[in-house]
């Protein structure tokens, strides 16, 4: 692992900006270098709160004497030498930037040892310069790192307290930690070990780590994922609906064990939950996902934390529906298996019910009676019998992804349907004007109102295609962002209020021919097995 600087045809390919915000981010590069020289073994301190000082020992495999002094420069890395490299990043370093940037707004000393070198060497960089010297330490670096900021006073001023700062860093440790299990990781602050973790050879989800971490509440009420599809797999541990949360900040995903907070992933999860958990809430979960390095592009942000990947919806695809048939599995069915005991509704009407399945399973195929293959459990979900056997359907997002793709097929205007009783519905008096103007755009959408005073509206239709459109649902989902692109179908989609117990007998007709129509194994359908499908009726 020699150092280089890249030529400039490399350098300028690299995603530029700063990276080192605050202490925590010297933290999280200093992390990945050590990782990336293969440590197994790595400490931190850190003084005041990372103000004062940041010190990360580790048992790597050092940097050459002659090497010391090119770490620092702008540039340069041994990660990468050429520009394919880019494209396949199989480190969590390649930009050659960290320690040349610590080196411009701090004190930095770098003391290291390959193992082929005799001894140590220090480097020590200060605003009088650099000066090299021998020095005591076995294999491995340590980077010393002081007075962050001192030559940058004003953006000291935009730092955190002690305090604040630390639970910064302890949060990137804590993260980082779970990328790395085969590492042990000490973490000390102003001389006081905070967090000890050894290093674990067992299965991650299994391991004292994720315990120390995420809590023992986590692993008690989370299910295992393990999947894998097209080279691409996802593994680790699902929060149940318990453990809802009030934001987004307990959902930890690695890409390549590299700790991301990715848009389209964040939208995945989310999508993946939005039936079992209350709107507006979060999900806990901790995932890895492995996929092809050079169908992902890690050289999008200076941070690292965004990506791009060369096929973005078959990755968010692929989540949702590993995700989402895992729910389904194991949580809902639980779920479903508790709620049908207790539900009232279903007493005395299903009694004869497992065997009718069996029988259905021995006899059914498609052209049988609709009746005769549907299991309405709740308001969401059904057994369904397809060609002999039995699916987990979640009716409300099956019928969400059918109308969407009605809608989208439908060219506008769509048709519209008179209200019977037309709704009075008090408009946000900022959003009035729009109203106002988008008066006829909303016609095109099937839906027709007029002003019947300060206000307030008189919605008249609601498009014909839509029988459970909530359009009151629909208006206060409204924002000025809507009216910048005026599209409804999105939204009108996701104000469909549908409830699997009043389901006709069309509609049922309807969405088996679109399930149908259909992969069978997807985002709302999941085959089951036998067993699982008596657990369900066990106790109805
Ligand atoms: P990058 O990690 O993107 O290559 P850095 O500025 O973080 O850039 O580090 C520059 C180089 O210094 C690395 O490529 C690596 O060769 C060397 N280096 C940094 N930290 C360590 C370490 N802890 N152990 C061994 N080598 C290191
Ligand atoms: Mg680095």
């Amino acid at each position: 692992m020699r150092i280089y600087q890249l030529p400039s045809h490399i350098a300028n390919q690299i995603a530029a900006g700063e990276v080192i915000e605050r202490p925590a981010s010297v933290v999280k590069e200093l992390l990945e270098n050590s990782l990336d020289a293969k440590a197994t073994k790595i400490s931190i301190e850190i003084g005041f709160g990372g103000l004062n000082q940041i010190k990360i020992s580790d048992n790597g495999v050092g940097i050459f004497a002659e090497d010391l002094p090119l770490a620092i420069l702008a540039h340069a890395t041994s990660k990468i030498t050429e520009l394919q490299d880019l494209y396949n990043i199989t480190s969590m370093g390649f930009r050659g930037e960290a320690l040349a940037s610590i080196a411009s707004i701090a004190r930095i000393t770098i003391t290291s040892r390959p193992q082929s070198q005799k001894h140590a060497m220090k480097l020590t960089v200060n605003e009088l310069g650099h000066s090299l010297s021998p020095a005591a330490r076995n294999v491995g670096t340590t980077i010393e790192v002081e007075d962050i900021f001192f030559n940058a006073p004003v953006r000291k001023k935009f730092l955190k307290t002690e305090r604040g700062e630390f639970q910064l860093i302890e949060d990137v440790v804590k993260r980082f930690s779970l990328s790395a299990p085969m590492v042990s990781i000490s973490l000390m602050h102003n001389g006081k070990l905070v967090l000890n973790l050894l290093a674990s050879e067992c299965d991650l989800s299994e391991s004292l780590r994720v315990k120390k971490i995420f809590g023992t509440k986590f692993i008690e009420n989370s299910i295992k994922i393990d999947e894998q599809k097209a080279g691409i797999s996802l593994f680790g541990l699902l929060g149940d609906t318990k453990l809802q949360r009030s934001q987004r900040d307990k959902q930890w995903i690695y890409v390549n064990n590299r700790m991301v907070k990715d848009k389209l992933l964040a939208h995945a999860i989310t999508q993946s939950y939005q039936d079992f958990i209350q709107p507006g809430r979060f999900p806990v979960c901790l995932l890895y996902l492995n996929i092809p390095t050079n169908d992902v592009d890690v050289n999008v942000h200076p941070t690292k934390h965004e990506l791009r990947f060369q096929h973005g919806r078959i990755v968010h695809d692929f989540l949702v529906s590993a995700i989402t048939s895992k729910l389904i599995r194991d949580d809902f069915s639980e779920n479903i298996e508790h709620t049908l005991s207790e539900e009232r509704g279903f007493e005395g009407t299903c009694e004869d019910k497992p065997s009718y399945y069996i029988n259905s399973l021995k006899n059914a195929n498609l052209t049988a009676s609709i009746q005769d293959e549907w299991f309405i459990l709740n308001a969401s979900f059904a057994v369904i019998v397809l060609k002999s056997a039995p699916y987990l359907v979640n009716l409300v997002a099956l019928s969400r992804q059918y109308y969407l793709d009605i809608l989208k097929a439908t060219s506008l205007p769509l048709l519209s349907r008179p209200l019977l009783v037309p709704v009075n519905y008090e408009i946000n008096s900022k959003l009035e004007p729009f109203f106002l103007t988008f008066q006829q755009e909303f016609g095109n959408f099937g839906i027709q109102f007029d002003f019947i005073g300060e206000n307030r509206i008189l919605i008249r239709t609601i498009p014909v295609c839509l029988p459970f459109l909530d359009i009151k649902l629909l208006l206060s989902k409204l924002t000025l962002k809507v009216f910048t692109a005026f599209n409804l179908t999105s939204l009108l989609v996701d104000s469909l209020v549908f409830d699997a117990n009043n389901i006709t007998k069309d509609e049922q007709l309807a969405l088996l021919e679109y399930l149908s129509k259909n992969e069978l194994s997807s985002n709302f359908c999941v085959q089951m097995d036998d067993s699982r499908c008596l657990s369900i009726f066990k106790n109805v």
